[in-house]
């Protein structure tokens, strides 16, 4: 078994791009076969070196590794013309030397009779000068063209209503048709999972590998995938490529699995697996036919369960691009990562968080709801001053002893602890909301827990409602 993602560098990787060649790689696995990786960039006008090699990059971040490929159509010209030539000479196909002037003019005059225009095929029967400028078009004979397909079953088109599509362009660059079957057969590819958009190129595929002799793969069509508006995903409702995941702080793999959901579903409710899990289970003929709907929201809540049950070690490499030109290494930050990851959804996020171990003392801002809510009743400033001499005698400066300290001296004061923790969290991180505040204050140290303490007290005047 062989299967291909053949993405054309026409931009970055699109999602539905994106899921094609997870289930191609995904079937490749479960059965044992292979899966091939080509580049299919013969349309000069829109394809670009730089967006296969950015659909490269998109694919190994992502975990889908090829086995075969990248293959270039663009090293493979001649093979196409190759090809062409010989369907010619057997009179499967034949030159054409309509103009496109003609061509335009039998479509408009056909449009304004209100009909639907198809070439003639009238240089079917003329012998021409191939020296000549020509196209060469497929001789497409009428009759049923019938293929299965892995999600939608029997698939049926009538000859008659397909038009002698043209297979080598007058430039003698090969007309998608013609280079996607040439490479299909001579890769020996068993298994076309593509996206549904390509149905109706279908039967003109199947003619040519009829053509060329050649046995016909079986085709598997995903089904579309849809925005939130319940229209073809694009632009205009969010994100719709691989790498502007990757920037928002998406870990691959938690994208790997929500993409893999999209139209297809191990069953048992079950959401949330590896790759490895998947290969197990899948299998193209299980695809649902239905569109699936693309729910950013669901990714990211993907994405938060991901970092919460991964490692720092596992996530350290994901989040080095996050943090900006302050290079960090892994053990200056595991604690910090193993503190936050249970409460951020993004890597972005958790880079934000991270800040405040990082950022001067006097760069705290202090969130002005909190403020509102904890900076407040008698002598708050006596309070906390008790707290910073509370915290200076404190030895060992470890979570138990200095969340004990605090305590008791709440019980002192005769306020619960909460009056003091709120306050110290807002003076540590500016925020309302962090991990444990003993946490913090030991990973920042007790010199700079005092130091902060402090600058909170000096400006409880400023702030103070
Ligand atoms: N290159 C085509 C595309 O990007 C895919 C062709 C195929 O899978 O047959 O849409």
């Amino acid at each position: 078994m062989k299967l291909r993602f053949a993405p054309s560098p026409t931009g970055f990787l699109h999602v539905g791009g994106a899921r094609t060649a997870i289930f191609n790689l995904l079937h490749a696995r479960r059965y044992g076969g292979t899966m091939l990786l080509r580049i299919e960039d013969t349309d000069v006008e829109r394809s670009r070196q730089h967006h296969a090699e950015q659909i490269i990059t998109s694919l190994k971040w992502l975990g889908v590794a090829w086995d075969e490929g990248p293959v270039y159509q663009s090293d493979r010209l001649d093979r196409y013309r190759e090809r062409a030539e010989e369907l010619v000479a057997a009179g499967k196909a034949y030159r054409c030397y309509c103009t496109v002037e003609e061509l335009d003019a039998e479509r408009s005059a056909a449009e304004r009779a209100g009909k639907q225009w198809r070439y003639s095929g009238r240089c079917r029967k003329i012998d021409g000068d191939a020296g000549e400028p020509h196209v060469i078009r497929f001789a497409v004979q009428p009759g049923p063209i019938e293929f299965h397909d892995l999600i939608r079953g029997d698939v049926h088109f009538e000859g008659e209503l397909i038009d002698d599509f043209v297979l080598l362009r007058s430039d003698r660059n090969p007309t998608y048709h013609l280079s996607v079957v040439v490479d299909d057969i001579d890769m020996a590819i068993t298994h076309v999972a593509r996206g549904d958009d390509h149905l109706s190129n279908t039967p003109k595929h199947v003619l040519l590998f009829r053509a060329f002799g050649a046995a016909v793969p079986s085709f598997a069509h995903l089904p579309l995938i849809l925005g939130g508006d319940k229209k073809r995903l694009s632009k205009r409702t969010g994100a719709t490529s691989a790498e502007e995941y990757r920037e928002m702080g998406i870990v691959p793999d938690a994208l790997f699995n929500f993409l893999t959901l999209l139209g297809w579903s191990p069953g048992e409710n079950r959401e949330l697996f590896t790759a490895g899990e998947a290969t197990q289970w899948f299998d193209l003929a299980d695809v649902n036919k239905a569109p699936a709907v693309f729910d950013p929201e669901k990714l990211i809540w993907m994405n938060g369960q991901y970092l919460m049950r991964m490692t720092a070690e596992q996530i350290y490499p994901h989040l080095v691009p996050f943090l900006g030109d302050a290079p960090r290494t892994l053990d200056e930050l595991r604690t910090i990562i193993e503190l936050h990851k249970m409460r951020v959804r993004t890597l972005r996020e958790l880079a934000k968080q991270m800040a405040i171990y990082f950022i001067g003392d006097d760069a705290i801002e202090y969130d002005a709801d909190t403020v509102k809510k904890h900076i407040k009743g008698d002598d708050l400033a006596g309070r906390l001053s008790a707290l910073h001499e509370t915290l200076l005698s404190t030895d060992p400066f470890d979570v138990v002893t200095s969340e004990a300290a605090l305590r008791s001296l709440a019980e002192t004061q005769g306020v619960s602890a909460a009056k003091l923790i709120h306050p110290l969290r807002l003076a540590l991180t500016g925020r309302g909301a962090s991990p444990p505040i003993f946490d913090v204050a030991v990973v920042l140290g007790k010199e700079r827990t005092l130091r902060r303490l402090q600058r909170l007290i000096e400006r409880l005047p400023l702030i103070e409602g």
